[in-house]
């Protein structure tokens, strides 16, 4: 069993039943669906396949549906893969449903002409294809290649040097708000966040719906940067962007700016995710690059919760293999990790987790000393399995709650086994189920020792940490 926790985005590679089944089998946790490509149609019939082989795991998997926020991109594009040349000129007009050819294209941003100046640059793919606006008309722009590529349809348009007028939410995103709120989706992403009141603002949403999404914010434009801690403090889930990150900012930040925004998660107790690009080669080759194996295992001993597969599995030729490779890397690197990791630092939780953050830390310490082979915690509301995962407890984190959403949002935590239970009677009947559970699997043997960890509501007068022998054979 390897601890980090893995998403794969859908697409056209991975959507069919085998794949998401074989998938499953191959470690993945969490889908991700992402609003930019594909229609709402498309990602129902993902949702009723993912359902049907969820059916026939024990292995609990949860979906992100990934807000498109106000993405600029490419319309459609005829030839696909029209080759750009550096010097070449080439003309952007603001019709998004009309003809586009090898000399000109739209894109799906109305306001695209009004709101750029001669001069900015517009880069296209994730910075792949540079280009500088040298000419203004009302209905078009001509740039230079400075930067030349392949052009396609859909692909993402990033303008570091100008302001957008579109707001952080659009009237798209609200009907992928509303759609993944009643298709009951676990966790909701928000990209291009800059401000915290940007993630208040779902949220509010949210709560007024009466949903328990988790909000996860994408850090990849500098504003967030600059107000990190505060959109950390307001958001569930962090995601490190890198592919917009690179292009919105200088690209040498970026390792910096992970290890930054890894190490506050640490800090805050929030799962964290970093993506893009991880293993970008094996969208068309069986193995990865030296570069890229080092780049996850970084990531890891970055204590991030999850690494994000984007093109590798949504139209990549190897989507089990990617899948595959992440755990081989996790396997080795976490072994490591393990054992370099003794330093704890305490972590500071909103109001009213302090118990449970210094019971986590508690925990980790006992783990340490006398190795027990698992860590069993009654988790009600997933906060004291959150925490048990940001301590990095060398030991799997089975943790139980009768929430079957509560379960698919532990999905997320590095180390952490969902396990759905009805309430046990009393400490006892936990104590015999997590023996009954832990035989069972073969994750443990007669002699062997269990944390148990459990608050209300199996305890009414508080919290406790039992050291609990497994009866023997
Ligand atoms: P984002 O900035 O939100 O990550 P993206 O365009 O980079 O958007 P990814 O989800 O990272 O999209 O996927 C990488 C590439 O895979 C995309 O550029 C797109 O070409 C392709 N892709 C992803 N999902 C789909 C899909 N459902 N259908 C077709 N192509 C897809
Ligand atoms: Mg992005
Ligand atoms: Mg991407």
């Amino acid at each position: 069993m390897i601890k980090t926790k893995i998403i794969a985005t859908i697409g056209p590679a991975c959507s069919a039943s085998d794949m998401i089944r074989a998938m499953i089998d191959n470690g993945v946790d969490v889908f991700r669906l992402n609003f930019s490509h594909g229609t709402l149609d498309d990602h129902d019939a993902f949702l009723e396949a993912l359902n049907a082989a969820r059916a026939a795991h024990t292995h609990t998997t949860a979906v992100i549906g990934d807000l498109c926020g106000p993405k600029i991109r490419t319309a459609d594009i005829r030839p696909q893969g029209y080759v750009l040349k550096i010097d070449d000129e080439i003309t952007i007009t603001a019709d998004a449903a009309g003809e586009h050819t090898p000399t000109h294209f739209g894109t799906n941003y109305p306001k695209f002409i009004d709101d750029i100046v001669v001069g900015h640059r517009v880069f296209i793919d994730d910075g792949a294809i540079a280009l500088r606006v040298i000419e203004k008309h009302d209905d078009r722009i001509v740039c230079r290649v400075l930067a030349g590529g392949a052009l396609y349809s859909r692909k993402g348009i990033n303008l570091p040097d100008t302001e957008i007028s579109s707001p952080s939410i659009t009237e798209r995103d609200w009907e992928c708000v509303r759609w993944a709120v009643e298709r009951k989706l676990e966790f909701l992403a928000l990209s291009f966040v800059r401000t915290a009141d940007e993630i208040h603002q779902l949220k509010d949403y949210l709560a007024a719906a009466g949903s328990d999404i988790k909000v996860i914010a994408k850090i990849e434009k500098p504003q967030a940067i600059d107000q990190i801690e505060a959109i950390v403090r307001a958001s569930d889930v962090i995601l490190v962007a890198r592919g917009d990150l690179g292009v919105e900012m200088d690209l040498a930040e970026v390792p910096l700016i992970q290890k930054r925004i890894t190490r506050l998660c640490r800090r805050f107790g929030t799962p964290v995710i970093v993506a893009t690009q991880m293993l970008q080669s094996m969208i068309d080759a069986p193995v990865p690059t030296r570069a890229e194996v080092s780049d996850v295992a970084n990531a890891i001993m970055d204590f991030t919760d999850s690494v994000m597969l984007s093109g590798e599995t949504a139209i990549g030729k190897y989507p089990i293999e990617a899948a595959k490779a992440i755990r081989r890397i996790a396997r080795v690197t976490e072994a490591w990790l393990d054992s370099a990791n003794d330093i704890r630092p305490k972590i500071e939780t909103a109001d009213g987790l302090a118990t449970t953050a210094a019971i986590a830390r508690t925990v980790a310490h006992l783990v340490d000393d006398i190795a027990p082979q698992l860590v069993a915690a009654w988790s009600e509301t997933g906060a004291t399995a959150r925490l048990l995962s940001k301590v990095r407890i060398d030991v799997p984190i089975a943790a139980f709650s009768s929430s079957d959403r509560v379960c698919k949002q532990m999905c997320l935590h590095y180390g952490v086994v969902p396990r759905r239970a009805p309430v046990p009677e009393s400490f006892d009947a936990f104590t015999d189920a997590v023996d009954h559970m832990a035989l069972e699997r073969h994750w443990v043997r007669g002699g062997d020792r269990i944390v148990l960890v459990a608050g209300s509501p199996l305890s009414h007068s508080g919290n406790a940490i039992i050291v609990h022998n497994v009866p023997g054979p």
